[in-house]
């Protein structure tokens, strides 16, 4: 068999690139996925602001839930953001998928050996032009980084709830494993999801814990629950430029998705670029091979070009910011305007932006910011950050 394109992993960038092609009637392509089913167990979320109209009108009906509005809550206030938010889970991606791609665009439960312009499979071999790399990554091939630990679960309450909003970030919580709030998307009148998270200087997670904060946490919206379903991650959070080297990349060979480092470095929101990048391909498709590639390079030094001023912040929040005072800088980031925050979620700052977010007083000295920038002492945490841990 040979194809034009090859997608190697079926998890969010993968599948969404392949139904973005199908959508667009480009159909010389394969999508390889190493387990029975497609997108994990995940729940991915993003803005109404993230993407254009033209991207809106195939991801609609991917999407789970929607919510016209959100809050966060922090110790100096609390705020209703009129911004539409999204959710959408693995098992719609794998539906859509599955109803989208025709048979012998898709393989299941298949991991192949990569060659230059070949996949080898068991009993089968994959011709293509161009390779997709989106097999996601462990953070160690991230280079240094900080850690965005959470453990959510659904819960089930046997009274209506009363949530009618997300609430993005309530970070009235303790304090404690850095930067600490809790998440919660109202699902249905009766479930939440309720999720930890942490911004941390490792990707160690206490489970119990975390288990035990979302149980009190929960209290608050009614006695009487159960848990019926849990999901942990421990996002790396890139402080420098390493995550874009990949060694193995060569002319006709592309890596995407958290692998190729395409997705916003302090939210660790991967959804928004992965749309992008599904769109431009999907729109490109026709050109030449070379033509094609050089697209999407050009689309990934772009969007790197836009990380380098968030990689900047991550160094300052992980290697200067006290983790108990990291609040702070995400409490002053909700204070400012919302065409600011929504660049920020979409990461495509202006220089006004940048300005705002760097105003105002930093729970940080002049001292350990310039250390953080300019050396990589922020890779090695001192005594006193391990003990605050
Ligand atoms: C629990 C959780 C919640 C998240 N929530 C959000 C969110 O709300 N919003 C957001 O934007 N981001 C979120 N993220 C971050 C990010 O969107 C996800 O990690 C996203 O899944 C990354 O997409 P990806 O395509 O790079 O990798 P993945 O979705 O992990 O896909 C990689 C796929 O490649 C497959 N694979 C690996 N090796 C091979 C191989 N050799 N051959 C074939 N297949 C292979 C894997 O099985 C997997 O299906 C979340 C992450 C997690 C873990």
């Amino acid at each position: 068999m040979k194809v034009k394109i090859a997608i190697v992993g079926g998890g969010l960038s993968g599948g969404l690139a392949a139904l973005a092609l199908k959508n667009e009637g480009m159909n010389s392509f394969v999508l390889i996925e190493s387990a029975s089913s497609f997108g994990g167990d995940h729940t991915w979320s993003f803005m109404d602001s993230d993407i254009p109209d033209s991207i809106a009108s195939w991801m609609k009906p991917l999407v789970s839930f929607h919510w016209n509005s959100h809050q966060v809550n922090f110790p100096k206030f609390q705020r209703d953001l009129d911004l539409g938010y999204n959710t959408l889970r693995s098992k719609s991606l794998h539906k859509a998928l599955l109803r989208s791609l025709d048979n012998n665009q898709f393989r299941l439960g298949k991991t192949p050996e990569i060659h230059k312009n070949q996949l080898r499979l068991d009993e089968e071999i994959i011709d293509f032009d161009i390779l997709i790399d989106a097999r996601g990554t462990g953070p160690n091939s991230l280079g240094p980084c900080g850690y965005q630990n959470f453990l959510g679960q659904d819960i089930h309450f046997d009274r209506p709830h009363g949530l009618k909003q997300p609430i993005l970030m309530d970070a009235t919580v303790e304090q404690k494993d850095g930067y600490r709030f809790i998440y919660t998307l109202p699902l249905d009148d009766h479930t939440l999801l309720i999720e930890d998270t942490r911004y941390s200087h490792s990707s160690f997670m206490d489970l119990n814990d975390y288990r035990d904060s979302i149980k009190c946490y929960a209290k608050k919206f009614g006695s009487t629950f159960k848990m019926e379903r849990e999901e942990k991650a421990g996002l790396a959070l890139p402080l420098t430029e390493q995550m874009f080297q990949h060694p193995g990349e060569f002319n006709h060979h592309i890596t995407i998705g958290l692998k190729g480092g395409l997705f916003q470095p302090i939210s660790g929101y991967s959804i928004p670029q992965a749309m992008l990048f599904a769109q431009l391909l999907s729109k490109s498709a026709h050109l030449k091979s070379t033509s094609l590639i050089d697209t999407l390079q050009h689309y990934k030094n772009s969007f790197k070009k836009q990380c380098r001023f968030f990689w900047t912040l991550n160094r300052m929040l992980f290697g200067a910011a006290l983790p108990k005072e990291r609040y702070i800088v995400f409490q002053h980031f909700y204070g400012l305007p919302i065409d600011t925050i929504m660049r920020f979620y979409r990461g495509e700052l202006l220089t006004k932006d940048k300005v705002r977010i760097l105003t105002g007083k930093p729970p940080v000295s002049i001292a350990s910011a310039i250390k953080s920038l300019t050396t990589s002492h922020w890779m090695r945490p001192t005594k006193s950050q391990d003990m605050t841990l």
